[in-house]
């Protein structure tokens, strides 16, 4: 559902080696790939990733900050034949909107929701968010996260599955071939979910931020293999056809 004519480039907004122009890629693989691309709705959440419409060929709604699973369910319910997700960064998503999104999973909507955690709130300057790494330094936090001030990193995707009314969760990544496969299975996964009316698909997308890391793109895709995935393991936390082990 092409919003304009114009077939122009658009003007490339992300950081060179940003993940979320890979996440847009591998999404928009999926979505063709499976025949879903023509009765997609995507709601955009507030930071980075706000203009991502510019990149799909069908409609991306945006959300006020946080708001995403609020407006993706008005969009379902109104449209129940379209395939609604949800795209946030982690500072939208587990700052400004964790209630929001608890409630969608309380609710069991039969929608999609992706996250791309990359650990810093990175559309307002780089400031810690509730997923940033214990001693991981930031605009906001010059000594490196503390977790006697700021609690540790929240875990999104197991606290996710533990929703009664949720139908999968997973935490995947994509920093190696085989992790973007393993990505590619999750969203496939998770719409599944939602075509098929059972529950909430939910998908943690560890990224990075190579200018709020202070590290290139090769430097960030090895920061994530030693540090993040000690405290963010990969992994398949729900499935509701399936019993697995939190
Ligand atoms: S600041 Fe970080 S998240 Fe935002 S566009 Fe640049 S690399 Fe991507």
């Amino acid at each position: 559902m092409p919003l304009s004519e114009d077939t122009s480039p658009p003007v490339f907004a992300y950081c060179s080696g940003c993940s979320h122009s890979h996440l847009h890629r591998l999404l928009l693989e999926v979505l063709s790939d499976q025949g879903w691309a023509d009765r997609c709705l995507g709601v955009s959440g507030s930071g980075c990733s706000a203009g991502m419409a510019a990149y799909f060929p069908f409609q991306i709604v945006s959300a006020p900050a946080g708001q995403a699973p609020a407006v993706a369910t008005g969009l379902k319910r109104a449209f129940p034949d379209k395939l609604v997700f949800t795209y946030q960064g982690d500072g939208d998503l587990s700052a400004r909107g964790f209630d929001v999104l608890m409630h969608m999973a309380m609710r069991g909507e039969s929608l999609t929701v992706i996250c791309l955690n990359n650990l810093v709130m990175a559309g307002s300057g780089g400031q810690m968010s509730p997923t940033t790494l214990t001693g991981q330094i930031t605009t906001s936090t010059r000594l490196g996260r503390s977790s006697a001030r700021s609690g540790r990193p929240v875990k999104l995707a197991e606290t996710v599955a533990r929703m009664p009314q949720v139908a999968f969760s997973q935490r995947v990544a994509l920093h190696t071939p085989l992790a973007v496969e393993q990505a590619r299975q999750a969203l496939i996964d998770a719409l599944h979910f939602q075509e098929n009316g059972q529950g909430l698909g939910f998908i943690e997308v560890l990224g990075w931020c190579p200018p709020y890391w202070d590290r290139s793109p090769v430097e960030a895709r090895e920061y994530l293999t030693a540090q993040v995935l000690k405290t963010f393991p990969l992994g398949l936390y729900k499935h509701k056809t399936r019993r697995v082990g939190l």
